[in-house]
């Protein structure tokens, strides 16, 4: 068994089997529910474990585009003004992303915590612009 096949304890296998407060969406591709990490928002998930967004297949990517858009207009219509969409992969075996309802005081505290980390890193511009290009080249 490898890490890739370990669903006894994923919490993203465990939504769709009463590991979530609320299951809003299952289909063969994703699963959408509320967390019990962050019930102030949605997570949007691969029902498949891979190791993050650049690992989709290429029928997951096509579907995460008009599912999280249909997610976020109905989380605009029924809950928030705005919804963040955030995907960290650190903790979980899935591409998941968290459709975060806006929330002031959360917001403010992140991006200032975003822009004094960026402040840290300043001296290494010349570094992330040299990436941005090779990457630009990349995709050519
Ligand atoms: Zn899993």
């Amino acid at each position: 068994m490898t890490a890739l096949d370990a669903t006894d304890n994923c919490s993203v296998c465990n939504l769709g089997q009463g590991g979530a407060k609320t299951v809003v969406h299952e289909d063969d591709l994703f699963v959408v529910a509320q967390s019990h990490r962050y019930p102030w928002g949605l997570v949007i998930a691969t029902q498949r474990h891979n190791g993050g967004f650049w690992t989709m297949t290429d029928e997951e990517a096509a579907a995460f585009g008009p599912l999280t858009r249909r997610v976020g207009q109905a989380m605009v219509k029924a809950w928030t003004d705005q919804v963040y969409l955030a995907a960290f992969g650190e903790e979980v075996l899935h591409f998941h992303g968290m459709l975060l309802v806006r929330n002031v005081a959360v917001s403010e505290a992140a991006h200032g915590a975003m822009y004094e980390q960026l402040a840290l890193l300043e001296p290494r511009e010349a570094e992330a612009h040299a990436r941005a290009e090779e990457i630009r080249d990349l995709l050519c």
